[in-house]
């Protein structure tokens, strides 16, 4: 039994808001229907938030936001547009918003405390590109310790997740051995919940949440077909 797990599903730019509605009903009626209570959160795009109805556990929170209730921030999302929907959990630091958008280490942590002072759920995300991984263990730890610079590794309401960007949308999983000596170094910095995200799918989902020192998994790609997200929650019940 591993239902302690926890399990997020990152959209990104998949999804409308129509078939995100019918993903989340899909899942909570399968979550509901099976006693499925491992904490699940779901992470659709912006235009697909609202005030679901929600009868399982499953929790809703948003990719991206920025420091702000409100403002002039083009392209962005405050504080005020997500009390509407009653949301509190947001994702930062994501490789992606890292490297293609650009957000440097600075902001990042500033985004972090901003949120953390208002008592957000804070899914933290950090990991190396292939070149800092081949370049051996003392590399990747001082890699992963400059992104957790300005993080307070202690928020009581912080997750974090170890994404190796070689790994992300790649279907290239880490092992279960580097994932166990990475998150072990990662342990050491903070004792917050600890998820692996990079290539998690129904296939992999059992050996990886067996690793110690996996506290869950972030899933990409493999959470985007509801039949492939319910077949891993049946996995991780089980
Ligand atoms: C992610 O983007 O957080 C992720 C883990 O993606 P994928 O599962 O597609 O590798």
């Amino acid at each position: 039994m591993m239902s302690s797990k926890i399990i997020a599903a990152n959209f990104k730019t998949n999804h409308t808001r129509r078939s995100s509605a019918e993903y989340i009903a899909r899942l909570d009626s399968f979550m509901a229907e099976n006693g499925v209570d491992t904490p699940v959160y779901i992470f659709p795009p912006f235009t697909a938030l609202d005030s679901f109805d929600i009868k399982s556990g499953i929790k809703i929170g948003v990719q991206n936001a920025y420091p702000t209730v409100k403002g002039s921030f083009t392209g962005e999302i405050g504080l005020e547009q997500l009390d509407e929907f009653g949301i509190d959990t947001v994702l930062i630091g994501h490789s992606e918003r890292r490297h293609i958008l650009k957000e440097s280490q600075e902001f990042i942590s500033e985004k972090f405390t901003w949120f953390k002072e208002r008592g957000f759920c804070i899914f933290y995300c950090i990991g190396e590109p292939l070149e800092v991984r081949e370049a051996g263990d003392d590399a990747v730890r001082r890699y992963l310790v400059e992104q957790l610079d300005g993080i307070d590794t202690r928020y009581e309401n912080l997750i974090l997740a170890y994404e190796p960007v070689w790994a992300i949308g790649t279907g290239k999983t880490a092992t279960p051995e580097l994932i166990e000596k990475t998150h072990a170094t990662i342990k050491a910095l903070s004792d917050r919940p600890l998820l692996y995200g990079g290539s998690v799918k129904p296939a992999n989902i059992g050996e990886i949440l067996s690793v110690p020192g996996c506290d869950g998994a972030l899933i990409g790609t493999a959470s985007w077909e509801i039949s492939s997200m319910v077949s891993m929650l049946e996995i991780v019940k089980s």
